[in-house]
Order: C-alpha cells, then structure tokens, then sequence
C-alpha cells in the first residue's frame, strides 16, 4: 500500500533493522521501545484491522504467532514475554498496518497506555 510505513520496510523501499524475516513477516526493533527488548513482527500483506482479515489472513496470522517463540534467542524471550495488537484510536495504534508487539526483558505490571 503506498505511503505506508510498514509496508516500506516491507519492500526495502526504507531501510530498518531487521532482525528476522520469512515469507510471511519481518521483525525488527521499535523505535521508541516499551520495555528493554521491543521488536514489532508485522505481516508482508498490509492490513490494519483483524476485523479486516478473512480466512487467508487468518491462517497467516496463526502461522506467525507460532513462529515467534521460535525466535526466542534472536527475540530474547527466555524469560517471559507479552504480545500486544493495539487496534484503533482508543488503543493508540499509529500505523495503519497490523502489527505485533513483542515485549520482553523485565517483568512487566499490567500497564496499558
Ligand atoms: P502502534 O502504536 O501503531 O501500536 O505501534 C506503532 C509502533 O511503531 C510504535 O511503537 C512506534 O514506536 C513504532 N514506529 C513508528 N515509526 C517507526 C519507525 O520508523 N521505525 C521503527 N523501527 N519503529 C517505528
Ligand atoms: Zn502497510
């Protein structure tokens, strides 16, 4: 989708620092991070809304959450993590392109912004 961030670094058309990537998703580090270790694994195909997913994406969104404790060395998750989907205004969700999450690192209170 044009002019979407996500979806730039997606193409490589900018550049981030990506720590992990398959057919289905990237991973790389967020900018401003929430906890010591905050990466966001955000799907090729844009999105913005689960509402939005059918079937396909569905099944694409499975395939990633079971590949992220996978990931636990590059991702450092041995300890404990939490994923985080913020969806819409209310949940402060600033790009329009669905993503998660991964927080780790500390123990972590339930803290909601
Ligand atoms: P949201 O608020 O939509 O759930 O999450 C968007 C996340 O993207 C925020 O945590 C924000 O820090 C991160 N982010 C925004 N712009 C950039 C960027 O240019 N590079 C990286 N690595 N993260 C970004
Ligand atoms: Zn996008």
């Amino acid at each position: 989708m044009e002019d979407c961030l996500f979806c730039k670094f997606v193409s490589k058309e900018l550049k981030t620092n990506i720590v992990y990537e398959n057919e289905d998703f990237i991973v790389f580090k967020d900018i401003a991070p929430q906890a010591k270790n905050h990466f966001l694994a955000v799907p090729k195909k844009h999105f913005k809304y689960l509402a939005d997913m059918t079937e396909e994406d569905a099944a694409l969104l499975g395939r990633i959450l079971k590949t992220i404790p996978t990931l636990k060395d590059v991702l450092e998750l041995k300890g404990g993590y939490r994923l985080v989907i913020n969806q819409g205004d209310d949940a402060g969700q600033t790009v329009p392109h669905l993503h998660i999450h991964i927080l780790s690192g500390q123990k972590m209170g339930w803290t909601p912004a």
